[in-house]
């Protein structure tokens, strides 16, 4: 209850006092920036990487190639991007806006999400990983939709806030394998008007993507109610193990 009843004076001193850092909260010289070492501290995906699902490839073999696992088993989406490694000051954006409720930092969220997504073709819609009721009750808010709504605003796509709707909250997947989790999560989803996305690009938004299983039984979903295809853009991702050797670290980015 606390931390609501604090929600507008956080955000009246987001508007009075010198912007800071998003990762450690250092005084920085403009909005939505990070300090020197924060953002050094920053890890970048970027190509060589597959096609699919984004992850980083070792070498740079074909535009067109992708990584085992997507060839193993190809995901129910066209494409996933995020522009972070999930780690570090990466992580504290994250935590800071689902658990510090500092929504600011959707806006350079988004920014970030599209330098990566490419170009969003003309019949894109945006649509957030939803929330299941109970914990927008606790916290108040989706992160994915506020994050949605940024980038809605800054690429000129329509935002679908309720594209997608959560019909069970899926317990804490923690510890489970791909296997199990994705599982847990195939029915917890569904599309309440499938005329709302039928023959349409769904741009699929959190703010995290771990295993790629809730995004993919979203996509899923979407797919089954008519979507054209589906992309699935986050702010930051996990590697699995082994891939974190491979992540691109490149400091062409503010
Ligand atoms: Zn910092
Ligand atoms: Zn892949």
């Amino acid at each position: 209850m606390a931390v609501s009843l604090l929600a507008p004076v956080t955000a009246l001193i987001d508007v009075v006092l010198p912007p800071r850092c998003p990762g450690c909260g250092e005084i920085v010289d403009g909005d939505d920036r990070f300090c020197a070492s924060c953002f050094a501290g920053l890890q970048f995906l970027g190509p060589p990487q597959c096609a699919c699902c984004g992850v980083p490839l070792p070498h740079d073999i074909d535009i067109a190639a992708q990584c085992g696992a997507c060839l193993a088993e190809p995901p129910a989406f066209a494409r996933a991007r995020a522009p972070l490694v999930y780690g570090g000051p990466a992580r504290q954006v994250v935590l800071a806006l689902k658990h510090g409720r500092r929504l600011h930092l959707a806006r350079l969220m988004a920014r970030a999400m599209l330098r990566v997504a490419g170009a969003m073709p003309d019949d894109a819609v945006i649509v957030p990983v939803p929330s299941h009721r109970w914990r927008l009750w606790q916290r108040g808010f989706n992160q994915a939709a506020v994050i949605a709504r940024q980038l809605a605003r800054q690429s000129g796509r329509p935002l679908l806030v309720e594209g997608l709707e959560r019909v069970k909250p899926t317990p804490s997947t923690k510890g489970l394998t791909r296997k199990a989790r994705l599982k847990n999560v195939a029915n917890a989803f569904r599309v309440p008007r499938p005329e709302s996305v039928r023959g349409r690009t769904v741009i699929l938004v959190d703010d995290v993507m771990t295993t790629g299983a809730t995004v993919s039984a979203c996509a899923a979903k979407l797919t089954k109610a008519g979507a054209r295809q589906v992309e699935v853009l986050t702010y930051a991702r996990t590697l699995r193990e082994g891939h974190g050797d491979f992540a691109m670290i490149m400091a062409a980015n503010a």
